[in-house]
């Protein structure tokens, strides 16, 4: 099925004289299990595209659906709960919460899904397992070197089994050797899970490795043939 959807996108950001939108009449559609790479210069609207589709942000005009539903139709809290439990996201910087465990780290989005404890604990420390910090578990984020921070982010990205991880440069801040084995890592979590994965990045040898590379140019998404990447 479809995991995430864009129709008519448009933004444009209120302050400032020109008003000129970053995009408008922008469609996306990614299926469960594909995978998309977005590539652009700064500035093109590449973070402004993953925020909307992340219900981080409100377009000015368009419509985002999420595993089939409408964020703009639902209220703050539904919109809130889809993102935890349908969205995963994987950022430059990590975002752990500094004062908890990875596992803690990595149970907090089940727990806010309405698992208990112990099933949240269970499949925490499952995901923590398949992205090599079984011997972390118990480590803080800044007991953590920059490969494993990163590594347990992805683990709370993929924890709820959600349609579609949204990543933003995630291994933007890594070592080229450490930068491959967490993108290889989330490619085979989301090929195990059968999630969709859109991933903005600068890195075309990367982008070359996803079904599809699109890219952002004068507010425009237009896919790249193979030998353009
Ligand atoms: P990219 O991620 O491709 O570098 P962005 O989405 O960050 O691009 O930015 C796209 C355009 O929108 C840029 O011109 C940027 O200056 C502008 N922009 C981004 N965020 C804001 C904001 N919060 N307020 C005003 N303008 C913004
Ligand atoms: P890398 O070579 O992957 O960047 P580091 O050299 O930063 O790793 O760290 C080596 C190992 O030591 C890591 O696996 C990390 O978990 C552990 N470590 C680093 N800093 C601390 C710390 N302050 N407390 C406990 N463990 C740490």
């Amino acid at each position: 099925g479809e995991a995430i959807r864009a129709e008519g996108l448009a933004m444009t950001y209120a302050e400032g004289k020109l008003r000129t939108p970053v995009f408008e009449g922008l469609d996306l559609a990614v299926q469960s299990g594909e995978t998309v790479a977005i590539l652009g210069a700064s500035g093109a609207g590449k973070s402004t595209l993953l925020h909307l589709l992340g219900g981080l942000d409100t377009p000015t005009s368009g419509e985002v659906f999420v595993a089939g539903q409408k964020m703009s139709s639902l209220s703050d809290a539904a919109r809130g709960a889809l993102r935890n439990q349908s969205l995963g996201f994987v950022y430059q910087f990590h975002h752990l919460l500094p004062e908890f465990t990875a596992l803690e780290n990595v149970m907090l989005p089940v727990l806010l899904s309405g698992a208990h404890v112990p099933d949240a604990n269970k499949r925490a420390k499952a995901l923590l397992e398949s992205v090599g910090l079984g011997h972390r578990l118990d480590h803080k984020p800044g007991e953590l070197s920059g490969g494993e921070r990163q590594r347990a982010a992805v683990a709370r990205a993929l924890v709820n089994r959600p349609a579609c991880v949204l990543g933003d440069e995630p291994t933007g801040n890594l070592d080229e050797k450490t930068a491959e084995t967490v993108f290889e890592l989330m490619l085979a979590l989301n090929r195990e899970q059968h999630t969709a994965l859109v991933l903005v990045t600068h890195d075309r040898r990367l982008a070359r490795r996803l079904d599809r590379v699109l890219e952002l140019h004068e507010g425009k998404l237009r896919q790249l043939a193979p030998d353009e990447v």
